[in-house]
C-alpha cells in the first residue's frame, strides 16, 4: 500500500483526524449546548492539516502573530481563531479583537493595547487564568510547587488588578476564561479541579462570561487511558450548575488530535556489521523527524518487508539509526529479528504531535508529506524541503 511513497515522508490520514475530532465534539456536545474545538496550531502546523480541520468545524489555536498570520493564510477569517500566548503583536491582536476572534490576554503590554481599540463597540476579551496545579491537584502535581508562568495570578494581586483595567476601559467587557495546564497524568480528574477552580474565580469576582476554555493536554488514543467521555464528564461534574447553561465550552487539544493521525515512513539505506553480533541498520528517517526531545526507547511500528521475511536469517541484534552523524541518532533495538534488507521499510505511527514543527533543518532538510484521503489514495501536500528554500532572499 505505501510503495509508491517516497522515503522519508509523513502520512496524514484523514479518516483517523475526523474520528478524533467528531468522538471529542459528540462527547461534549451530549453534555454542553455550545461547543469549541480549538486546532493547536503549535502541535502539528501542516497547512493542509489546518485547512482539513476547518473543513470539520474546527477553530484554530493559535499562540503566536506567526501562528495567527498562517491560519489565516490557511482560510481561517478572525472569528474562526483562538488567539493565547504573550507572542502576539499589537497589530494582529488588535486586528483578531476587532473580528472578533477568541482573544485571551496573557502579556501585561496587551492591556495596554487594549487602550488603541476602535471605540465604536464593545470588544469581547478574554483572559488566561494562572494555575498551580498543586494547589489545584495536588496528586497531579511535579512536585510541592508546580506552578506556570502563564495566565494571570489570582493567588497574587495580578488577576484582580487585570480584571480592574478590564473593568475601566469603556471600550471592552470580559467574555471569556482561558485555563491551560497539562499534566503527565493527563488525569481526568485534574480538569474537573482546574475547572472547579475557575468556576471559583468566576463567583468570587460574579463575573458574567460566555465561554470558558478549558486548553488542551488530553490523551488520545490509548487504550486504558482516558476517553474524550470521560474528559467531558469531567468538566461536566464542574459546570452542572444551572448558571452555566449558555456557558460555551471550548477545549483545545493538540496531542489528542495530531497524534494518531500521522505516520513516519522510512526505508533501509545501508547495513553494517561491527561485531560478531552487532548489526546498524541505517534508514533515511532520524530522531529529528519523530522524537524532537530524544527521549523516546521505542515506537508504535511496523515493518515492511521488501520481500519474504521467511528465508531471512534471524540476527541476534540489529540496531535500527537515522540518517544524521549524531552518534545517538539510534531509534530502536531488535532483537533474534529476520535480518533487515536495504530497501526494506519501517513505518511509524501516531507521531504527529510535536514533530514536524519541531525537527531541525539539521543535515537532511524536512521530509515530504502526503495524505491518505477516503478514497485510499495517497496525494503530495507538501514536497520535501529543499536548500533552495533556506538560502536567503
Ligand atoms: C500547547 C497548547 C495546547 C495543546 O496542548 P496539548 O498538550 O498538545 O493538548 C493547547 N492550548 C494552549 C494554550 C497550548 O499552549
Amino acid at each position: 500500500m505505501y510503495k509508491n511513497l517516497q522515503t522519508p515522508c509523513f502520512i496524514f490520514n484523514e479518516m483517523e483526524f475526523e474520528r478524533g475530532v467528531s468522538g471529542f465534539r459528540e462527547a461534549l456536545e451530549s453534555r454542553f449546548a455550545n461547543v469549541k474545538i480549538g486546532y493547536s496550531v503549535k502541535t502539528n502546523s501542516l497547512p493542509y492539516a489546518l485547512q482539513f480541520a476547518r473543513q470539520l468545524g474546527c477553530m484554530a489555536e493559535v499562540v503566536s502573530h506567526d501562528e495567527y498570520r498562517l491560519a489565516r493564510l490557511c482560510g481561517y477569517n478572525p472569528d474562526e481563531i483562538i488567539y493565547n500566548g504573550p507572542m502576539k503583536s499589537k497589530e494582529t491582536f488588535i486586528e483578531a479583537v476587532v473580528g472578533g476572534a477568541i482573544v485571551n490576554l496573557e502579556a501585561k503590554r496587551e492591556l495596554d493595547w487594549l487602550d488603541e481599540l476602535p471605540d465604536n463597540k464593545i470588544h469581547n476579551i478574554g483572559i488566561r487564568l494562572n494555575i498551580n496545579i498543586s494547589h489545584v491537584s495536588p496528586e497531579d502535581a511535579d512536585g510541592e510547587d508546580d506552578n506556570s508562568r502563564f495566565g494571570f495570578s489570582d493567588e497574587s494581586d495580578e488577576f484582580k488588578e487585570a480584571l480592574n483595567r478590564i473593568e475601566l476601559n469603556s471600550k471592552v467587557r470580559l467574555a471569556g476564561l482561558h485555563i491551560h495546564r497539562t499534566t503527565h497524568s493527563r488525569s481526568p480528574l485534574f480538569y474537573e479541579r482546574s475547572v472547579g477552580y475557575a468556576v471559583k474565580v468566576i463567583r468570587k469576582y460574579d463575573l458574567n462570561i460566555d465561554y470558558i476554555d478549558v486548553g488542551g493536554g488530553y490523551f488520545g488514543i490509548f487504550p486504558n487511558k482516558p476517553t474524550f467521555t470521560d474528559y467531558a464528564e469531567a468538566l461536566r461534574n464542574s459546570l452542572d450548575d444551572p448558571e452555566f447553561n449558555n456557558l460555551t465550552i471550548i477545549i483545545e487539544p493538540g496531542n489528542a488530535l495530531t497524534a494518531s493521525p500521522f505516520s513516519f515512513l522510512s526505508e533501509v539505506i545501508d547495513l553494517k556489521r561491527v561485531d560478531s553480533d552487532t548489526h546498524f541498520v541505517t534508514t533515511d528517517g532520524s530522531r529529528n523527524d519523530i522524537d524532537t526531545f530524544f527521549k523516546k526507547t521505542d515506537y508504535l511500528k511496523e515493518i515492511i518487508f521488501k520481500d519474504s521475511k521467511g528465508q531471512r536469517e534471524r540476527l541476534p541484534l540489529q540496531i535500527v539509526t537515522g540518517c544524521t552523524c549524531l552518534e545517538y541518532d539510534r531509534l530502536f533495538t531488535l532483537r533474534d529479528f529476520p535480518g533487515l534488507k536495504v530497501g526494506d521499510r519501517i513505518l511509524y505511527n501516531n507521531v504527529g504531535a510535536y514533530t514536524l514543527t519541531l525537527s531541525p533543518q539539521f543535515i537532511r532538510l524536512w521530509p515530504r508529506v502526503y495524505a491518505l484521503g477516503k478514497d485510499g489514495e495517497f496525494k503530495l501536500v507538501r514536497r520535501e524541503s529543499q536548500v533552495e528554500d533556506i538560502l536567503s532572499k
